[in-house]
């Protein structure tokens, strides 16, 4: 019997590994290695460049959690933008939200989209929704060129801070996010793990950019298994609305069945551990 495992390395010294049943698409786009997988405990899965995306398991934790925090500080948004997320799941949890006008989505590698359509319809199930439409380019040259004040939110959906996913972790993205966003403006952007070294620098390098630029720049925190450490962090940017000030009730009153998000894990995602706090602070 074929003994087939899927292994990352999420440290030079620390390595995770997923029993596969089959490895049944791989190929390299003009942008990265992208593989697909069906495994026993994670069901379907799909990789860039040897890093776990997203998997049918515990997918719901990261998009519940990269979506509804924002919708719910502000019950009025209408109009979002999405920088990456090709697997299509930050998309499927914005379309539950009738209240929304706009969706556009920007994702530099339709191949991602275009397999994730094929294969994993519990992500990609929604991108046919009339709200939305696709744009296949850089989401940073997207962001330079939108207008100002578009956007009541971005949500940055991508990779980590190597090769095509570089360009969302520096300044000036940031700076442009910030022009695209309404007074009312939200942004809610990957900021890695705390709890390995090389991850530790990315969070605080983003999060020393976004707290120099947004007059509220907060983090918050959720536990998703696949990612290194399995400790994972958003940030949460906002010209106006402070998450931690939000009327929450209103969220509630929609009714809408989550798995993962509640109005109580609202408030306490953003409950650190001293040592994510010091090392935020720059002070470990
Ligand atoms: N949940 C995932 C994670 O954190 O591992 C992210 C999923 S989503 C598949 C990330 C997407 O970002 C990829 O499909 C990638 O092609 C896209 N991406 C990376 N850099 C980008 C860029 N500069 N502009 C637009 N999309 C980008």
């Amino acid at each position: 019997m074929l003994d087939l495992w899927y292994t990352e390395n999420h440290t030079d010294s620390v390595r995770f590994s997923i029993k596969v049943k089959e490895h049944f698409h791989s190929e390299q786009s003009p942008f990265q290695k992208i593989d697909f997988f069906d495994s026993e405990e994670f069901g379907r899965f799909f990789t860039l460049d040897g890093l776990m995306m997203v998997n049918e398991k515990d997918e719901f934790i990261y998009h519940d959690m990269i979506t509804h925090v924002a919708m719910a500080t502000n019950p009025n948004i209408k109009k979002v933008l999405v920088i990456g997320g090709g697997d299509g799941g930050t998309v499927r949890e914005l379309t539950r939200y009738p209240h929304i006008e706009k969706i556009d989505m920007v994702e530099i590698d339709e191949r991602v989209v275009r397999l994730s359509q094929e294969y994993l319809p519990l992500t990609a199930s929604q991108l046919t929704d009339p709200r939305v439409t696709l744009y296949f380019q850089d989401g940073l040259q997207f962001v330079k060129e939108a207008a100002a004040a578009t956007y009541d939110l971005i949500l940055v959906d991508s990779t980590d801070p190597i090769g095509v996913g570089e360009g969302l972790f520096t300044m000036d993205f940031y700076q442009n996010c910030f022009r695209a966003l309404t007074e009312e403006g939200i942004l809610v952007n990957q900021h890695e793990s705390p709890y390995y070294d090389s991850y530790r620098n990315e969070m605080k390098r983003a999060h020393e950019k976004i707290n120099g630029l947004f007059p509220i720049a907060r983090v918050y925190q959720f536990h998703i298994p696949t990612y290194p450490s399995g400790h994972w962090l958003f940030g949460f940017a906002s010209k106006k609305f402070d998450p931690l000030e939000a009327d929450l009730e209103k969220w509630d009153a929609l009714n809408l069945k989550t798995k993962y998000y509640n109005t109580d894990i609202h408030k306490g995602a953003f409950m650190l551990p001293t040592y994510v706090r010091e090392a935020l602070k720059g002070n470990e």
